[in-house]
């Protein structure tokens, strides 16, 4: 199929909103800070800075190479939040879900935050330069399967008009069924080799705003739960204690993919879980707080079928 250009002339219109609402909630004290995305060093590219003043909030835009998932931020931040006051952040659909999941998760508390939701055509992948223009060919994959393009339940939206949304190739769903049509013991061995590249970095975890346990299970060593070297056995364990922990919660925000050196497929792992988690328990997770995800809570009408 051949590239088409995505419409990102809201951007702009966009960054304008962010820069002046964000100047009206820190000048009138209804924040003492906005995590958002501002220019960086390179041609085109865009950091997450936390704007605590006038003159940081003057830099706050939003580009198609805003790619980070800013709610990281607040997971790690959390236990200072409270004490510290309300803070404003800006967020995409995608990463607007994975918020909600922690508020569900009481690691966060909404009267706590300031939400600042983007209408998003789409993001950069992360293959490509950052000046690049947005594309059919160089769009994260995660945004051509998007259905969270307008967040919703945000304290401000900016008021501009979504172009209609394109669809392409969709990565994931092709992926997953090419792997579906395979035996299990060709799915192994596709996994097998993908887990084996791991070199135990785990710069997935620490970019995942569900990764939040102040030691991961993966870290102990009395009793060790994991092998820590980068070698096969230890390798799978990982990626199956990841997988199994992020079930019913992963927002597909698609960040431990973007970051994983070895250029591990680990959203397909993770899309394909939340189809399971779909076909299963009717679950997705949305822009609504639920208390509890569907492998925390039980009713009788769950599928038992896996008890033999
Ligand atoms: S998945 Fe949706 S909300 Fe997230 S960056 Fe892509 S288009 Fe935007
Ligand atoms: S597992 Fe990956 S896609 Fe899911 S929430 Fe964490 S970083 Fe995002
Ligand atoms: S980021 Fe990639 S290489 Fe690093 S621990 Fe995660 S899967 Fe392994």
């Amino acid at each position: 199929m051949n590239s088409q250009l995505i419409d990102t002339s809201i951007y702009a219109d966009i960054s304008r909103f962010i820069r002046d609402e964000s100047l009206r909630i820190l000048l009138e004290g209804e924040v003492i800070a906005v995590v958002g995305y501002a220019a960086g060093r390179r041609k085109g590219s865009v950091q997450p800075i936390i704007a605590c003043d006038t003159e940081s909030a003057g830099r706050l835009m939003f580009s198609q190479a805003s790619v980070n998932n800013l709610a990281v931020y607040l997971t790690k931040a959390k236990k200072e939040i409270p004490k510290s006051g309300k803070i404003g952040i800006v967020l995409k659909g995608c990463d607007l879900k994975a918020l909600v999941g922690l508020i569900g998760e009481s690691q966060l508390k909404r009267e706590d935050l300031y939400l600042i939701g983007v209408p998003c055509s789409g993001v950069l992948a992360s293959t490509v330069h950052p000046a690049t223009e947005l594309a059919t060919e160089t769009i994260a994959p995660k945004c051509l399967e998007c259905d969270a393009h307008l967040p919703t339940g945000c304290d401000f939206v900016p008021d501009v008009a979504l172009p209609p949304q394109q669809k392409s190739d969709l990565k994931y769903a092709v992926e997953i069924a090419r792997l579906e049509a395979l035996t299990p013991a060709e799915r192994w061995a596709y996994w097998k080799e993908q887990f084996s590249k791991c070199i135990k970095c785990y710069a997935c975890r620490q970019v995942c705003p569900f990764c939040f346990c102040e030691q991961c299970l993966c870290d102990r060593n009395k009793p060790q739960m994991v092998e820590t070297t980068p070698r096969p056995a230890g390798n799978t364990a990982w990626h199956i204690v990841r997988a199994m922990h992020l079930a019913g919660r992963c927002a597909g925000c698609a960040e431990c993919e973007r970051v994983c050196p070895m250029d591990i497929p680990l959203n397909l792992l993770n899309r394909k879980m939340a189809k399971e988690l779909k076909e299963l328990f009717d679950y997705e997770p949305g822009f609504e707080v639920n208390d509890k995800g569907p492998l925390a809570s039980f009713t009788d009408k769950d599928d038992q079928s896996f008890i033999k």
